[in-house]
């Protein structure tokens, strides 16, 4: 049966933002000045590949530059279009002011399917879509930062910064007009993992409520808990693994666009990456139950559901159906408008999109910075702070050897102590902060105030209030 006539993926961000917006008291004219995408670039590039010339469709769209640079991800695949990236660039906005981010929302997209094309075709049609935005100034150090999104990593990345150094020779900030690059080109340390890494802090921070748990049906904490993830790519692989590694949560069952796998005892994730990378689907993977439909998992009984591939997939055909008490949006957009008011009515809690997956940006925001500091984060202040902890270890030893202490240390505490933060801890320390801080002011909004009944209204509530002041600090 086809599912219900539903509004697109921007009018669906559309209503999710009027619905807060009407809770609030903003000046005439604010609301639709927040709400509209400021400018979409549409852009049309001939490549010459396979002996032909290959015609390819890509956008850049600037939803909010209430903040400069605006930021946002550039997305490869062939459903790539203007409602979408808009949609994706509305989020953003909202997204980067909730953690507060210093940046406005921008998103990119090419129309066409990464797996069609080799590594040397891939490289010539990111030069040239870089090469057409960066003339723009639609990438930029200070006016447009790009990142990975679906179909697109470090690899892409590494190009695009070097095509922009090739067409500003001289800029000694051009490493930042793009995040999510290599170590090599000028990324951070953790930017790989950090949106997954993103989802077990959330998840981590929600469970630290006792009371936001008891909403969602659920008590204890994450040990234990069954979890179904739909995409195991970058956000979905990395969430998986760390619940599962460090979290104790089961991964009972992961959905692929081929199919899905199921196990009561709990997948092996790394397994099933390894196969999903070598195979290109989960068909034919010797873990698990393999299920045919894989969207199907979405309706499993489980305690979280994470999806974590592409908008609208929980919709008005299926919303009735889903079991799990608790949906985390690692994807952004993944419950359509209209399945949000089914899903609330049935008093499922769902850790919404422009927080859950927020840890990407977070992370590209430190990697930016790092980039226009010219130096490593914890470079300076290392080989300083183990010093004096050495200091204070020696001391403790010395009193523990005169006795003149009633206690001795415990035998790894030294090395523990000892050891300086690295990049890779700091970046995870930032983002832990910036995910509890972000959490915790949407869930004041949400129990704050009788009308807010959702984490997500809340969310709404809590960046529209913030580019509101920015606005208005700026006079308009
Ligand atoms: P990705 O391309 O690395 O992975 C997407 C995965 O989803 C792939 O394994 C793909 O096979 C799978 N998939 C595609 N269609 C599917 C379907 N119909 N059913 C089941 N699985 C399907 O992309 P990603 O970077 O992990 O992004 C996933 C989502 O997270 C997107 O909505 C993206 O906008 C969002 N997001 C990504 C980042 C980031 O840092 N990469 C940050 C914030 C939000």
């Amino acid at each position: 049966m086809q599912p219900p006539a539903e509004p697109s993926f921007r009018q669906s961000v559309d209503l999710m933002f009027n619905r807060a917006a009407r809770l609030m008291d903003l000046p005439p004219g604010l609301e639709e000045k927040i709400r509209v995408c400021n400018s979409t670039y549409t852009v049309r590039f001939g490549v010459r590949l396979r002996g032909a010339i290959h015609t390819f469709t890509g956008y850049r769209s600037v939803h909010s530059e209430h903040m400069e640079p605006v930021k946002g991800g550039i997305r490869y695949a062939p459903s790539v279009s203007q409602d979408e990236v808009e949609a994706l660039a509305a989020l953003m906005t909202y997204k980067c002011a909730l953690v507060e981010v210093p940046y406005g929302g921008s998103k990119g997209g090419l129309c066409l399917d990464p797996r069609a094309w080799d590594e040397h075709e891939l490289e010539q049609i990111t030069r040239r879509f870089a090469y057409e935005l960066i003339k723009r100034d639609l990438i930029n150090p200070s006016q447009n930062v790009p990142a990975p999104d679906m179909g697109t990593g470090e690899r892409e990345m590494a190009w695009i910064a070097d095509q922009y150094a090739r067409m500003h020779t001289t800029d000694i900030n051009a490493r930042a007009c793009v995040t999510g690059k290599p170590l090599n080109s000028g990324g951070i340390a953790g930017r790989v993992e950090a949106t997954g890494r993103g989802v077990q802090y959330a998840l981590r921070e929600f469970f630290r409520h006792p009371e936001d748990v008891t909403r969602a049906r659920l008590s204890g904490g994450l040990e234990g808990k069954r979890v179904i993830v739909q995409g195991l790519g970058n956000v979905g692989y990395h969430a998986a693994k760390f619940l599962a590694a460090e979290d104790g949560a089961v991964i009972v069952g992961i959905a692929e666009r081929d199919g899905g796998l199921w196990s009561d005892q709990g997948l092996d994730v790394e397994a099933i990456h390894h196969w999903l990378r070598a195979h290109g689907g989960v068909a034919g993977c010797p873990v698990g139950t393999f299920v045919a439909d894989g969207s199907s998992l979405l309706e499993e009984a489980c305690d979280i559901l994470i999806p974590a591939a592409l908008e609208g997939v929980i919709h008005l055909g299926n919303a009735h159906r889903v079991q799990a008490p608790l949906i985390l949006e690692a994807a952004n957009g993944p419950v359509t408008a209209g399945a949000d008011e089914v899903l609330r009515q049935k008093g499922t809690v769902i850790i919404p999109d422009l927080y859950a997956n927020a840890g990407g940006v977070t992370v590209s925001y430190f990697e930016w910075v790092k980039n226009l500091s010219h130096i490593r984060f914890g470079r300076m202040q290392r080989r300083q702070e183990e010093a004096r902890h050495e200091l204070l270890v020696t001391e403790l030893e010395r009193l523990s050897a005169n006795k003149l202490l009633g206690w001795s240390l415990s035998p790894d505490f030294k090395e523990r102590y000892l050891k300086g933060a690295d990049e890779l801890e700091l970046v995870r320390s930032g983002l832990d902060d910036t995910m509890r801080i972000a959490y915790q002011s949407m869930r004041e909004v949400w129990h704050g105030h009788e009308t807010v009944g959702d984490l997500r209204t809340a969310a709404y509530l809590v960046a529209i209030d913030r580019v509101a002041k920015s606005y208005r600090a700026k006079g308009l």
